[in-house]
């Protein structure tokens, strides 16, 4: 199955596609985990796109979907995906059914007020990527996440001034994605509220997985 997550962030998409790969058995292509763990790397591309990530806005769309067009590439794609934070303009949105045809779109639906809610509380981890929030409950170990061992960190776009750039870059240039895959009649919309297992059941229900 191929399948795209869209939504605003801290919304969530994440979090249940760490499940949802292991139902599917797809891969997770995260274009933010890509991009952080370049960061990390302090590789060419690490170095070329830390500013933008850390200031909230979007890196730009020929790197994005070269990064991505090869990731569908790979041989462990052939049978599926979850895109999980691509597309995020109309332009990658063109370019991505170029090159592959999405199955399903899930728009993962969240009021503003519980976004910022989200993002104040959440943490990542340094080795694996995953995330934890602080509302769902605690790891065993202070900053340490349970699954992996690694540290817990707050990420510098998860400050209050990124967030509110990455709000606003989101309405502007993401939203218009919603009508954009409705229209196609791609879209499935899962409402991203509840705690994490109750939207992992909301999906399963949807895909009889
Ligand atoms: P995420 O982990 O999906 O919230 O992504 C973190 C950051 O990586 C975003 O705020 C952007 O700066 C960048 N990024 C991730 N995906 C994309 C994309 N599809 N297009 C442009 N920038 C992206």
């Amino acid at each position: 199955m191929k399948l795209v997550f869209l939504g605003p962030p801290g919304a969530g998409k994440g979090t249940l596609a760490v499940k949802a790969v292991v139902l599917l058995t797809v891969p997770h292509i995260s274009t933010g985990n890509i991009f952080r763990a370049a960061i990390a790397a302090k590789s060419e591309l690490g170095l070329k796109v830390k500013a933008i990530i850390d200031a909230g806005k979007l890196v730009d769309d020929e790197t994005t979907v070269a990064l991505v067009k090869d990731a569908l590439g790979r041989e462990d794609a052939r049978n599926g995906y979850i895109l999980d934070g691509f597309p995020r303009t109309i332009f990658q949105a063109e370019a991505l059914a170029g090159f592959s045809a999405v199955d399903n779109v899930i728009n993962f639906d969240l009021p503003d007020a519980s976004v910022l809610e989200r993002l104040g509380g959440r943490r990542t981890c340094r080795t694996c990527g995953a995330n934890f929030h602080i509302l769902f409950g605690k790891p065993k170990q202070d900053g340490v996440w349970d699954s992996c061992g690694g540290e817990l960190y707050i990420r510098d776009d998860d400050r209050k001034e990124a967030i509110a750039e990455r709000l606003e870059v989101y309405r502007e240039q993401t939203a218009p994605l919603i009508d954009y895959y409705r229209k196609k009649r791609l879209l499935v919309d899962v409402d991203a509220g509840p705690a994490p297992e109750q939207v992992l059941e909301s999906f399963r229900k949807n895909f009889g997985v």
